[in-house]
């Protein structure tokens, strides 16, 4: 089996990333590091987890463990990533994968180097319902796409109302959602972002400068155009995301999410036919992608790469929004 340290006590690893861990057959659930030991023992009675560990050394000299799963705050991805490299441990780590595209090219880099499989965390890759919509677009169900939205607003819950909405250095929904749309954008349409405008604001919950919400259009390679719009004070805001081609649209109506939930649609003329799919858990499809690309050489559902475009995009909006320009995403591949 295959042994896995939680490093950060957080809220989405206590949620969902733990269970799918631990529903993982291949898996062992070996410790968990939190820089608050209290902490890291409420989350391993939380998970029944044997180790508590205070120090990322410590996990790196555990000879049990193969892989981490990177869920500190976003200022800290880079650190604990370069760290697990050198030290020859797999990393499954959050997005956005860094704070600047340096740091996140550096960690792609590192990990290439390494020998070691980097994944980004961007979990819907394995929800049926976009993997259903990029099917259809390959298999031309729709024709040439033509435009694409991606809409993630939400009302963030009291309770995550922290660095999120308050703290400039990594808060504010570019880092959090944006990324997921622009990811969410290239694994539907197989294209890649180039160039950038967009707008951001803060309008209700983000404090200090953080944006509460932006609105962006992105230009593919591809030609296409596509709409994103995130946001974190939108209480009865649907999510969505669509492809418009030329011979059909496709709707998927809330499928931004961290649970299996949504419905696919294609629409021919005025008629909306629901396309059926099977809810699977997007967090342990996305654990059972990352073993079997360690085990087998497989692709993980989105790569540490993956994880550098989308930041790289989301930077893109975030520099227009600031100047005002249209800026150009650069070509990580
Ligand atoms: P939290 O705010 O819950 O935790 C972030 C870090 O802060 C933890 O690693 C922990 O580190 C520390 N911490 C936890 N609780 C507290 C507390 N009460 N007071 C002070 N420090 C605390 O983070 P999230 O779960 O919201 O996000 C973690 C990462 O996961 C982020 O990078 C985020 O972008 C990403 N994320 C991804 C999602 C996805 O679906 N892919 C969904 C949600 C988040 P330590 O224990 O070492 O102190």
């Amino acid at each position: 089996t295959f042994g896995w340290s939680i490093i950060g006590a957080s809220q989405i690893a206590r949620s969902w990333v733990g269970a799918a861990i631990r529903a993982n057959p291949q898996a062992r659930l070996v410790s968990v590091m939190s820089r608050d030991r209290s902490r890291g023992e409420a989350f391993a009675r939380a998970l029944g987890i044997a180790k508590v560990e205070t120090a990322l050394e410590a996990v790196l000299n555990d000879p049990t463990v193969d892989a981490l799963y990177v869920s500190t705050g976003n200022d800290r991805h880079a650190e604990v990533t370069l760290a697990a490299a050198a030290a020859g441990k797999h990393v499954l780590c959050e997005k956005p994968l860094g704070l600047t595209l340096e740091e996140a090219v550096g960690m792609a880099q590192a990990c290439d180097r390494a020998g070691i499989v980097l994944a980004t965390n961007h979990h819907m890759r394995a929800a049926a319902t976009h993997r259903e919509i990029r099917r259809l677009v390959q298999s031309g169900a729709v024709g040439r796409p033509l435009a694409a939205r991606a809409l993630y607003c939400e009302y963030l819950p009291p309770e995550l109302q922290t660095w999120r909405t308050r703290d400039p250095r990594q808060g504010g929904v570019l880092y959090d959602l944006t990324v997921h749309n622009v990811d969410a954008l290239r694994f539907a349409l197989g294209a890649d972002p180039v160039e950038a405008m967009g707008m951001k604001a803060s309008s209700l919950i983000g404090a200090g400068g953080v944006e509460d919400q932006a609105q962006s259009v992105l230009r593919f390679d591809s030609g296409l155009i596509a709409y994103l719009h995130e946001g974190y004070a939108f209480a009865h805001h649907e999510t969505a995301l669509e492809v418009h081609g030329e011979t059909g649209s496709i709707y998927g109506r809330g499928i931004m999410d961290e649970a299996p939930n949504g419905t696919v649609f294609l629409r021919r003329n005025k008629e909306m036919t629901e396309i059926p799919t099977e809810p699977v858990n997007l967090y342990e499809g996305t654990v059972a992608a990352f073993q079997a690309a360690i085990r087998e050489g497989s692709r993980p559902a989105a790569t540490g790469w993956d994880g550098v475009w989308s930041l790289a995009a989301a930077l893109a909006i975030r520099e227009s929004a600031e100047t005002g320009r249209m800026v150009a995403v650069p070509d990580v591949s």
